[in-house]
């Protein structure tokens, strides 16, 4: 194999549908069954919801070309509701400026600048570029536990946990994709040890990046009537308990089905790390105390909940340290994601992009 690809988030994803269409032969790695990393949809009983990425933008002539390349340029659905910034002073006057926001974004003349979902969820991107790229290059369930070098062949062994149907194996390739978060990728590489020379810097590097965690709370009622008008508060003041509260059904209509409401709050980086790890009822009691006392918002009495805890939601210290690339490089190693930008889908399929293209113009 020409090159083997950790991670099936949007970067990884996106390296391997630039490699293949210049007639690579890759193989994807996802240590996950599901495709798409942090842009997850979640169901439950018959409501999709997002339970990561809420929405992506469409900024560079670059993604909007790679949308449409997958199949998917007719099937970006733009949020339907206003997101607006939270504390307001009243919600007519948040409610227009997030309406104008939108309009001056859409006024730029770049390809298709604001706030966008898929009618079925951000995994929508992922499974389309799966089919792109062919499903049979996509391993799931399927764990990197260590690379290998082979100095005489100047190749790499890749040891895997799972593998779908086996306990495990190992598979060759001459380069590798590391599309895992900065910290999963040194931890991989120190089990990878010993590794040739040229790799300390890197290890050093991406060690330096940090993430903050995330912690997502999302429940099901009738129909909810808080804040009316609003798709979603987008909360600005950093001691607030919750950054994100969104109208599941409001923000991408048809996703939920009539006399039901979703809903879906994120909790701040410090809330999110005191309850990481907590049973469901701890962060269903923490999220029931913040949304009353904070927003006023009273739980009614809940169908179902969901939690979802990323440990690397967002990066929040990036990748500082280019040139500790070029000697893993030349090893046929090759780092993406993320935090080498900015933690946003559009800059995780920037990151895969340039690794794509740096990594092509070796063969
Ligand atoms: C709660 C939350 C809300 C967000 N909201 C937004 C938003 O509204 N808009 C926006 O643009 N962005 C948002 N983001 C950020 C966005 O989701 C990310 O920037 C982007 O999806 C990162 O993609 P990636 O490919 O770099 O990494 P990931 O999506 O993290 O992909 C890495 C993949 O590697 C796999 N992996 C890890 N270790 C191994 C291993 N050892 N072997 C095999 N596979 C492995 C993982 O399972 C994962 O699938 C949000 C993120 C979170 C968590």
């Amino acid at each position: 194999m020409d090159v083997a690809i950790i991670g099936a988030g949007i970067a990884g994803l996106t390296a391997a549908f630039e490699l293949t269409r210049r007639g690579l032969d890759c193989e994807v790695l996802e240590k996950s069954r599901a495709l798409g990393g942090r842009m997850a949809t979640r169901r439950h009983d018959d409501c999709a919801f997002d339970h990561g990425a809420q929405f992506f933008t469409v900024r560079t002539p670059e993604f909007a070309a790679f949308l449409a390349d997958v199949g998917l340029a007719d099937d970006l659905v733009a949020l339907a509701a206003p997101v607006v910034e939270y504390p307001f002073k009243t919600i007519s006057e948040a409610i227009a400026a997030a309406r104008e926001e939108v309009s001056a974004a859409t006024a730029t003349g770049r390809p298709l600048p604001y706030r966008y979902n898929f009618r079925n969820g951000m995994t929508t991107l992922a499974k389309r570029v799966a089919v792109a790229i062919g499903e049979e290059r996509i391993v799931r369930e399927c764990f990197v536990d260590a690379l290998e070098w082979n100095a005489a062949t100047r190749e790499w062994t890749i040891h895997t946990r799972g593998d779908n149907t086996t306990l495990g194996g190992t598979r060759t390739a001459k380069h590798v994709v590391l599309a895992l978060p900065a910290p999963q990728a040194a931890q991989l590489l120190e089990r990878s040890r010993p590794l040739p020379g040229a790799f300390e810097d890197l290890i050093e590097g991406l060690k330096r990046v940090t993430f903050d965690p995330c912690v997502m709370f999302a429940w099901s009622s009738g129909e909810d009537m808080h804040f009316p008008g609003v798709g979603a508060l987008r909360v600005t003041d950093p001691t607030h308990s919750v950054t994100w509260l969104a109208w599941v059904d409001r923000l991408v209509p048809g996703r939920i089905p009539e006399g039901q409401s979703v809903m879906l709050a994120q909790f701040s980086p410090n809330v999110s790390r005191t309850l990481f790890d907590q049973p469901e009822a701890t962060v269903f009691r923490v999220a029931a105390t913040v949304l009353s006392q904070a927003l006023e918002i009273e739980l009614p009495t809940v169908r179902w909940i969901e939690v979802k805890q990323w440990r690397y939601a967002n990066p929040v210290v990036h990748f500082d340290a280019p040139d500790a690339l070029i000697g893993p490089a030349e090893y046929g190693i090759h780092p993406c994601g993320d935090y080498f930008v900015r933690g946003r889908v559009e800059a995780a399929f920037e990151s895969g992009r340039a690794a794509a293209l740096r990594l092509a113009a070796r063969f």
